[in-house]
């Protein structure tokens, strides 16, 4: 069976039909109250959710207002800190991560990570609260070891052949860490250079569980059913 660790719906109704359709298994990312309110009301108690302030909304919500959504959800993310792709401050970033990170261990919720451009940065934080943490399309060539070590999850994207460090990582994962994402469909748009629409989405988790299957020697049905227990297990 199909899974995706981490998939924006992006309020598409067609997506989360397929996915319930297909039986396909995906960890669906709300990143506001009223996307949290959308995404409920499209999967319909059929797909887990997870909540979390994005770096790039690092400044857009005060604490109280999100309190509530942090509460209800079992995993908290996509957060984390980004140097590349937002020119949101970094002090406000990394004090808004800091509090969700804080808030997560204390209430033993699960944390999925985003690092662009800040993996120090993150890998120091999260080593200061212990807990079990999925590293969302992790693509720098540097401290993979280092969050190896600390047992992180991680998901591979669409990207697997055509980033070098994305491809590393996927050859030197822990085989029960290692997960697949798409990002969403939008992602999978900027990472191939093509347009995909949602009917090309139960091919495009295939072609990334056949590509590394095909970096780690194993046959992709087997590694399909590995990824999916694995994602059950971050769940759990
Ligand atoms: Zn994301």
């Amino acid at each position: 069976m199909l899974c995706d660790a981490h998939c924006h719906l992006d309020g598409s109704s067609e997506l989360a039909a397929l996915q319930r359709d297909e039986h396909i298994l995906a960890l669906i990312n709300c990143q506001s109250p009223t996307e949290w309110e959308t995404n409920r009301q499209l999967v319909d108690g059929h797909q887990p959710l997870s909540f979390g302030i994005h770096p790039w909304q690092a400044t857009e919500l005060r604490w109280s207002e999100i309190t509530p959504y942090l509460e209800a959800t079992n995993i908290i993310g996509e957060i984390g800190m980004d140097s590349v792709w937002t020119d949101v401050n970094l002090l406000e970033q990394a004090r808004i991560f800091e509090a969700q990170l804080r808030f997560a261990h204390d209430h033993r919720k699960p944390v999925v990570l985003h690092t662009k451009g800040c993996e120090r940065a993150v890998l120091t934080n999260i080593q200061k609260y212990p807990n079990r943490y999925l590293v969302h399309w992790y693509a720098s060539p540097e401290y993979q070891a280092d969050y190896i070590r600390l047992d992180c999850y991680f998901t591979i994207g669409p990207d697997v052949l055509t980033d070098p460090a994305v491809t590393q990582l996927a050859k030197t994962i822990p085989l029960n860490r290692l997960l697949i994402e798409t990002d969403g469909l939008a992602a999978v748009t900027w990472a191939q250079h093509r347009p995909v629409t949602v009917t090309d989405y139960p091919m495009i988790l295939k072609q990334s569980l056949r590509i590394i299957a095909n970096l780690r020697g194993m046959a992709p049905a087997e590694l399909e059913a590995t990824v999916y227990q694995n994602l059950q297990q971050f769940l759990s």
